[in-house]
């Protein structure tokens, strides 16, 4: 059966741009939620969205919070918190990552699970958006407490999750061993000849447990392939381009690797949690990931000098990867940084204000939904396959998401052609009018 990818309808780029909204007040949002919320208001606005619709997508379908009991090692009894937030599924089952973080809380989630209807409807995926995730620090945990947390949680959501109804996947602070606890613990609630064709209830498992080749790069290469995008459109040969990357987990690693490894380009900057490390004349991407998976960080890394956060963000490079957690660019370092284009792998990394001060100065962007939208169309791949009891080949994962991406990338650019806008708001707007479409299609029931 045919695989290939299908567009969306998208504005002509030769249309006469129209008129820009009103500027909006601009400011640094104290809170997630209210972040998404203002950006959708954005695309609202520009498309002179309904207001009945407007209401609609403006909050979550449903929020669920979860508190369950979880054993210790130690034999003692702790408490954990945990999200799942259904944000919209008119375009098909929610789907979205899990975070196990202690900074979790409900507006954060509530946030990622909008963006990831933007995401998947950007991305013409047949999925709606979804977003979860448990208040625990997962690096203070045994790997029996993890599991047993990951199977409590998965217990807790009962129904709340399903594979043709709600389908989790990793996210930061969890990887493919969880997805598999996850699988495990639904197929074992379930009724015996269910069990098999149930695996596709999580994606980002293990090949060995029924996870798709090319899942653990996705996100990062997703990436990639929209810098190349870039590239192309803008004659820039990457094998001359520096890149600073901010987290050195799955999706930044990858990204860099892929970078210098497939495109010629030189990793010069990273920080992650444990600090900063640079080098004008190249860090070997490989190597340093070699390192961060043993010493659990980029600190101490012998081939990179150590530098401080001030100099990691003002580091002369020309493509900047946002990679770790939201809100990182800020109108406090925006101003000096000195990239040419900004390729946003981690969700919501970059302020309001911030971007407007990236925008004036001339530093273009990726937006995160389309920057990081690789990871859940892997996860659509690897959905599809076990619906279908098919593995696909790493070349022809590779192959699909690559044409999807272009694909993506494209409808964005005439987008922002025919709106004359930034190309976040025209991430947003070509999102929107998918999701708006359907509704207006489908009407309100009853
Ligand atoms: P990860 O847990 O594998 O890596 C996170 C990285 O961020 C680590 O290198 C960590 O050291 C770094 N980090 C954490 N706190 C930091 C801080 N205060 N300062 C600097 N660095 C810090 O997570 P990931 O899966 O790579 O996710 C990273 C981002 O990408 C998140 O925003 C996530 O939502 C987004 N994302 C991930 C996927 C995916 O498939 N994994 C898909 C789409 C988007």
């Amino acid at each position: 059966m045919d695989t290939s990818a299908t567009s969306s309808p998208a504005p002509e780029a030769a249309d006469t741009p129209m008129t820009k909204a009103a500027p909006i007040e601009v400011k640094e949002f104290e809170n997630l939620y209210e972040m998404a919320v203002a950006q959708f208001e954005r695309a609202a606005d520009m498309t002179d969205l309904n207001p009945a619709l407007r209401a609609i997508l403006s909050q979550p379908k449903n929020e669920i919070i979860v508190n369950f009991p979880v054993r210790m090692d130690d034999g003692s009894t702790t408490m954990a918190k945990g999200y799942r937030i259904q944000h919209n599924n008119i375009l098909g089952c929610y789907k979205g990552g899990l975070r196990f973080s202690p900074l979790v809380h409900l507006d954060e989630v509530k946030a990622l699970a909008a963006w990831m209807t933007w995401k998947c409807a950007l991305a013409d995926l047949p999925f709606g958006g979804g977003k979860g995730g448990i208040q625990i620090d997962p690096t203070q945990l045994s790997r029996s407490e993890l599991e047993r947390v990951t199977r409590r949680f998965t217990h807790a959501l009962g129904n709340n999750i399903g594979p043709d109804y709600d389908i989790p996947a990793p996210d930061m602070g969890t990887n493919a061993q969880t997805m598999v606890w996850m699988m495990d613990t639904y197929m074992n609630t379930i009724a015996y000849a269910s069990k098999n064709v149930s695996r596709h209830v999580v994606t980002g498992k293990t090949v060995a447990s029924g996870g798709s080749l090319g899942r653990d790069e996705a996100t990062g290469r997703g990436t990639v392939y929209n810098i190349a995008s870039w590239a192309v459109e803008n004659g820039v040969d990457l094998q001359h381009c520096t890149v600073a990357v901010q987290g050195f987990g799955n999706v930044g690693s990858y990204a860099a690797r892929i970078l210098q490894d497939e495109y010629g380009a030189k990793l010069v900057a990273v920080q992650d949690h444990t600090g900063s490390i640079g080098n004008k004349k190249g860090i070997d991407a490989n190597e340093l990931a070699g390192y961060v998976e043993q010493d659990g960080g980029v600190k101490g890394y012998g081939k990179a000098d150590e530098m401080s956060a001030a100099d990691f963000w003002t580091a002369e490079c020309d493509i900047f990867i946002p990679a770790a957690l939201e809100w990182q660019l800020t109108s406090d370092n925006a101003p000096n940084m000195k990239c040419r284009i900004i390729a946003e792998g981690a969700n919501g990394p970059t302020t309001m204000a911030a971007d407007k001060i990236l925008t004036e100065n001339g530093i273009e962007m990726i937006p995160d939904i389309l920057a990081n939208a690789g990871g859940v169309i892997v996860s659509f791949f690897e959905w599809t396959q076990n619906r279908r009891g098919e593995t696909w080949y790493l070349d022809e994962v590779r192959h699909k998401l690559k044409r999807r991406i272009a694909d993506a990338y494209d409808r964005v650019t005439q987008t922002m052609n025919h709106y004359g806008c930034t190309r976040r708001e025209a991430t947003s707007i070509a999102a929107l009018n998918r999701v708006a479409q359907a509704y207006d299609e489908r009407g309100i029931f009853p």
